[in-house]
């Protein structure tokens, strides 16, 4: 997708700080971090959002979730970290390229706003 965000730092054309990368995912740090580690795992291929995902992608989810769980490790932050996905403008997905929030450093609670 030529105007996706997500999609240009997938390129390297807009440049992130990033943590993770294969020929599949990329993981980097989000711009206005929530937490004092928030990073995003994404696919490099475009889908707009979590129900975007078919049979077709279920592997490279599970892929994403595990990069993103081994950073958390990595970052320290392995024992207690947040996972979030938001799905649609009206759930706050601000950038529909799908990508998977992984926040922690600090204590979580519960509902979420
Ligand atoms: P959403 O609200 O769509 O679930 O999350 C989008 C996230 O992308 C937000 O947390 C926002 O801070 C982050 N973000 C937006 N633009 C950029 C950017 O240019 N670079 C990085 N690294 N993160 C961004």
């Amino acid at each position: 997708m030529n105007d996706c965000l997500f999609c240009k730092i997938a390129t390297g054309a807009i440049t992130a700080d990033v943590l993770y990368e294969d020929d599949e995912v990329l993981a980097f740090r989000d711009i206005a971090p929530q937490a004092p580690h928030h990073f995003l795992v994404i696919p490099r291929r475009h889908l707009s959002g979590p129900a975007a995902i078919g049979s077709d992608e279920e592997q490279l989810f599970g892929k994403m979730m595990r990069i993103g769980a081994e950073l958390a490790e990595k970052l320290g932050i392995g024992t207690g970290f947040r996972v979030v996905l938001n799905n649609g403008a009206e759930a706050g997905q601000t950038v529909f390229h799908i990508h998977m929030h992984i926040l922690g450093g600090r204590p979580m609670h519960w509902p979420p706003g």
